[in-house]
């Protein structure tokens, strides 16, 4: 058989499942996609409700994630940026900060505000300036701790770690005890700190639909699902049976492969609320954060801040609340609503609608922002992708796919047992 003549299917058309679609495409190879829900793009999806553009969760792309840079056209997808810094709300006053050296708009704000000691402003543009020069090899080869020790460690003040740090981590990490591993702090911080976090003007849906674009041979089969993979069969939930040479599942795998049931990586969740409001007095694209104890929002944005391609009649708000919630949408949404009024200032918001996301974000220890092609490698003829073999981000998404294909090539070729 002409080598590029095996069958490959991937499992999953997120942006693993694409980046290693587009992957195999290069060396010649035309792999089926199988993807279980009715679109591509996995956790990143932007739904058009009134003219609103809502993302699947609130989530940025930081423009210096190196694979983003290499596998998206940034012009094309007209990237919005937001400043860098946040608004944070605390018993019911408001206060901006942010990072001076790239937005000059930030020095006043930010020198005049009481959030942090002058001592932490010091250590900020410290820490700026360390993880600025700092590789990410070498950051993901320090030992892993607490992002909350590491803050402690470094001698930043109680209350720059409960006012600044502690919501904006939370809402990043998912999780607002920040245990998360300090590798994934500096990882993130310095791709903050060396570019802009941005959103493309057609929503975070538009990164999957470029990686489709780059795609010309292979098929997408939606509304697919997979049941089961055992050896080089694949048994989807329609009974369909199907042969293959290699498989890339790029989602986890245990509830697939017999093998690894049990195995299941525990995940972060989310609820993110979008409400119609009417225009913020001050529209700048900032982040806010709730900094007040025992509050169920995390964060808010307006979208309409950014520009964006599509729009509804008036602001579109978006909050994310991050604990588990035991509370229904109706509940939480009038809880939401009740704080956003009490500590926001925002009254008279519209509730639109919500997503509840249960898989958001791995909990991983031992966060890796890359890996050998071999480690991929699951059986002879599976092999697997997806951020929660590396840690929980686009990037690390891409490098994934990316590491998947090359495991399959390398066996093809002879080089893996
Ligand atoms: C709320 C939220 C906020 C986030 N914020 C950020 C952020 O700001 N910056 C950042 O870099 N990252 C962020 N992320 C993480 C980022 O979205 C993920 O790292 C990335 O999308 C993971 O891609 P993936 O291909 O690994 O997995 P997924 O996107 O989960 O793709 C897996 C695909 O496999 C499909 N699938 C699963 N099982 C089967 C089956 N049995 N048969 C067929 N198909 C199947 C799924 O339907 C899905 O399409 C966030 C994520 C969420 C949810």
């Amino acid at each position: 058989m002409n080598q590029t003549n095996q069958k490959i299917y991937i499992i999953g058309a997120g942006i693993s499942g694409l980046v290693a679609a587009i992957n195999l495409e290069k060396k010649g190879y035309a792999p089926i996609i199988l993807e279980a829900t009715d679109r591509i793009g996995g956790r990143v999806k932007t739904d058009i409700v009134k003219g609103y553009q809502l993302d699947h969760g609130f989530q940025v792309l930081l423009e210096s994630y190196p694979k983003a840079k290499e596998y998206l056209d940034y012009k094309k997808l007209e990237l919005q940026s937001f400043l860098p810094g946040a608004t944070i709300y605390k018993n019911r006053n408001s206060q901006t900060i942010g990072d001076p050296t790239r937005s000059l708009k930030m020095l006043v704000p930010t020198m005049s505000s009481s959030i942090g000691t002058l001592g932490d402003k010091v250590k900020i543009l410290k820490l700026n300036k360390s993880l600025k020069k700092k590789s990410l090899e070498d950051i993901f080869k320090e030992e892993e701790k607490t992002t909350l020790k590491y803050l402690q460690d470094k001698g930043f003040s109680k209350s720059m770690i409960t006012d600044f740090f502690k919501p904006f981590f939370s809402g990043i990490f998912l999780e607002s005890s920040l245990e998360t591993s300090s590798r994934m702090f500096e990882f993130v911080y310095k791709m903050f700190g060396t570019g802009m976090a941005t959103l493309p003007k057609a929503g975070i849906g538009a990164i999957p639909k470029q990686l489709q674009e780059q795609l010309a041979t292979t098929q997408i089969k939606l509304d697919t699902a997979v049941k089961e993979i055992s050896g080089q069969t694949i048994t989807l939930e329609n009974g369909e049976v199907l042969e293959s040479d290699y498989i890339i599942i790029a989602t986890e795998a245990s509830h697939i492969v017999p093998n690894l049931r049990g195995q299941e990586t525990p995940w972060k969740s989310c609820v993110n609320l979008y409400f119609e409001a009417d225009a913020p007095k001050d529209r700048k694209p900032l982040i806010g954060l709730v900094a007040d104890e025992n509050t169920r929002i995390n964060n808010i944005f307006y979208h309409d801040t950014l520009e964006t391609v599509t729009t509804g009649a008036k602001s579109l708000l978006s909050v994310t609340v991050v604990d588990d919630s035991d509370l229904s949408i109706e509940a939480l949404s009038a809880m939401v609503s009740s704080e956003l009024s009490t500590y926001c200032g925002i009254k008279g918001a519209t509730f639109l609608k919500s997503y509840e996301i249960r898989k958001a974000l791995p909990e991983l220890n031992n966060l890796r922002n890359n890996c050998a092609p071999s480690e991929t490698q699951l059986t002879n003829n599976i092999f697997l992708a997806g951020d929660h073999l590396l840690n929980g981000s686009l990037n690390a998404a891409m490098v994934s796919g990316e590491r998947a294909v090359e495991g399959v090539i390398e066996k093809i070729e002879g080089l893996l047992k």
